[in-house]
């Protein structure tokens, strides 16, 4: 899960960014690489004048950083960026070959969705057109039952509070539709707060000077988009578009309360909306939405709910009227005339940090990632990810959940009863790699090569239907919610899985002729990550079946709680600024992950060689710990560094590198003696398992 406090893998500034900026996704790209800057990466990168013992991560890295140059348009630079680049080159590749597709072929949708969205002179000549039915609907509402219907029938599948931490929608709602959290067997709709143009509640109540300007700023965005859409009096629609938002915002849960599955535990009935949330004609809202057959939702946002279905009733038509006119444009802005995009750039892009656009391909490369994600995908993992990698990384996933089973059953203060929750977890965890076991079906989504809006709205739609079709089926556990070709990793708690997509399984990560050492160093330790993450403050809700349910005593929460409470206090310490540390009690999920990932992946390395007839040693553990410091291997701007320090439930880069320190093999392999900044006495290293 990409969420608070049970996500992936080690996300540099970039992931970092799409996570926090989720309004802008469509906006952040991969960095323009040149192939020095990636050889660059990829080598050795040491720094001989710096102790391992005084700063890991500066020895490791420090020749790397020295030279490493952030490009313009980035917020930083890093391993992640070289691998979304090497990612994206591939697809452009495959994009090139499907031009020559059969028209009508799966293949070939491809070529007209990327062409399509590639063809700005199209886009600019049909104007406001494609959006014109759109906006003629909502021009047509003549009462709030009308809205309501309007409401419902957009309602789309946009969010998922978990896997993903896609918790971002401009429409009223999203859904989500999984694995119950009670009822493991049967998939369930989970309805999400949305309805903000900005990206969270804080931007429209934080009394900073700078998020006064940028809300100064946003309107002014709003007036400027309906003027363009000759909506009259625009100035002052725009005021009463952003005093219904700030309304909106007011009834929004803290984004903290959003990563809390207790508080987003509540089953409402369909029956008991109208009562519980009026304002709202539920009953055509859910007709017009495809879901009058579901007798009840899980309410992530209750007090949300509520709020925004008052509001329905409490603001004026007509507000509603605009406010409806402005998000179908700003939703869709990189696929309507060079102006819209313009404009939302020039907005949006005060808050990512960049200044100047990606080249339009980066963007289709990304648009068509998102619409045909998995056909892409397949063509992907034809030419990129061989058999022998998958086959040689399932070893390594063998290994690691073995070395973890090993750690909870060799554990001595773990009860009975809690131990064998554990390992009945681990037994049943799913790990995918490199892509699903079965590839979706895009045949019922029509593409058309002169229709780039077109293709966007039905590519929602088409989603949103598949999310639907899952009602009453089945429910599978292999399913995937990342594309092969994505640089990222995820566990998933309501799946009891752990998906590794391909574009993640590529050198220096993993590389079938690195050695055993080097590839535990680097991939199995964010195997080990992604695989503790069941069993860290959050995932640790979830049980073997991945049903939300507390299986701990309570002696062994409290256990795991006073030695995760050491390695609070570890990061606490670090400080990237003299007026600001790292929150060790924020990032304490992900340090957890990292500290039991690597413990577990070096006892799977070891026993990895074994296995081989191999013998592990001072050289190897050396090779080991390298592959590790050398995974986080990154640079962000100052700006983005305060920011991940403030917001991001990851540390820094640079410190995760330092877990080392609780390993008494590093001291050994580098010689690390007392009086050395990173040393710490034997009973101080934390051993969480
Ligand atoms: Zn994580």
């Amino acid at each position: 899960m990409k969420s608070q406090k049970l996500p992936r893998l080690k996300p540099i500034a970039l992931l970092c960014m799409a996570l926090a900026l989720p309004w802008s996704a469509n906006l952040v790209q991969a960095a323009n690489l040149t192939p020095e800057e990636i050889a660059a990466v990829k080598g050795d990168g040491i720094d001989n004048s710096v102790r391992p013992g005084q700063d890991f991560n500066k020895y490791a890295n420090g020749g790397w950083e020295k030279n490493a140059k952030i490009p313009e348009n980035k917020s930083g630079v890093g391993l992640d960026d070289m691998l979304a680049e090497e990612s994206d080159d591939a697809v452009a590749r495959i994009i090139q070959k499907t031009l020559q597709a059969e028209p009508g072929t799966a293949t070939r949708k491809i070529a007209d969705y990327y062409q399509a969205y590639l063809n700005t002179a199209a886009i600019d000549q049909r104007g406001l057109a494609p959006i014109q039915p759109r906006l003629d609907a909502i021009g047509a509402l003549n009462d709030k039952a009308a809205l309501a219907t309007y409401l419902g029938k957009n309602l789309r599948a946009d969010v998922d509070p978990i896997n993903n931490t896609h918790v971002y929608t401009e429409n009223l709602f999203g859904l989500w539709v999984s694995q119950g959290f009670h009822h493991h067997s049967k998939y369930q709709g989970y309805l999400l707060q949305g309805g903000l143009g900005l990206p969270d509640r804080e931007y429209y109540l934080a009394n900073s000077s700078d998020m006064v300007k940028l809300r100064a700023n946003y309107q002014d965005y709003i007036a400027t988009v309906l003027k363009m859409a000759n909506v009259p009096n625009a100035d002052l629609a725009a005021k009463r578009v952003f005093d219904l938002e700030l309304k909106i915002a007011k009834g929004h849960a803290p984004r903290e309360d959003t990563s809390d599955m207790l508080k987003a535990d509540n089953t409402w009935r369909k029956a008991d909306f109208n009562k519980k949330a009026p304002g709202l004609d539920w009953n055509a809202y859910f007709s017009a939405a495809g879901l009058d057959k579901q007798t009840e939702f899980l309410i992530w946002h209750p007090t949300a709910l509520k709020a925004s279905a008052n509001l329905v009733s409490s603001i004026s038509l007509d507000t509603w009227k605009d406010y409806l006119r402005f998000h179908a444009i700003n939703q869709r802005a990189s696929v309507l005339p060079s102006a819209f995009f313009n404009e939302k750039f020039k907005f949006y892009s005060a808050l990512s940090g960049t200044s100047v656009p990606e080249a339009r391909e980066k963007y289709a490369i990304n648009a068509t990632n998102n619409a045909l994600g998995e056909e892409v995908g397949k063509l992907y993992v034809a030419e990129n990810f061989s058999p022998e990698a998958k086959e040689s990384i399932r070893s390594m996933v063998t290994n690691l959940l073995a070395a973890l089973s090993d750690r909870i059953q060799g554990n001595t203060w773990l009860a009975a009863s809690t131990k064998k929750e554990a390992l009945q977890k681990i037994k049943n965890t799913y790990v995918g790699v490199g892509y699903p076991e079965k590839w979706r079906d895009y045949s019922g989504l029509e593409v058309k090569a002169d229709d780039a809006y077109g293709n966007a709205e039905r590519a929602s739609a088409f989603e949103y239907q598949r999310a639907l079709a899952k009602f009453g089926q089945p429910i599978d556990d292999t399913e995937w919610c990342m594309n092969p070709q994505l640089v990222n990793a995820v566990n998933m708690p309501l799946q009891n899985a752990i998906d590794f997509p391909a574009a993640y399984l590529q050198s220096p990560n993993f590389d079938l002729n690195a050695s055993i050492a080097t590839n535990y160093g680097a991939l199995g330790a964010t195997i080990g990550h992604e695989i503790s993450h069941s069993f860290d403050n959050t995932g640790a809700m979830f049980d073997a079946k991945g049903e939300l349910r507390n299986w701990w005593t309570k002696a062994d929460l409290a256990r795991f709680n006073a030695s995760a409470k050491a390695l609070v206090a570890q990061f606490d310490q670090y400080r990237p600024f003299p007026d600001l540390a790292v929150k060790g009690q924020q990032t304490l999920g992900e340090n957890i992950a990292d500290l039991v990932g690597l413990m577990a992946s070096y006892d799977a390395y070891h026993a990895a060689m074994k296995q081989k007839g191999l013998q592990p040693n001072e050289a190897t553990d050396k090779e080991f710990f390298m592959a590790y410091a050398k995974s986080f291997r990154s640079k962000v701007r100052d700006e983005v560094l305060r920011t991940i320090v403030i917001t991001n439930e990851h540390a820094p880069e640079q410190y995760r590198v330092q877990t080392v320190r609780n390993l008494d093999a590093w001291y050994k392999a580098f010689d690390v003696k007392p009086g050395e900044a990173l040393y710490l006495e034997p009973k101080a290293r934390v051993k969480v398992w």
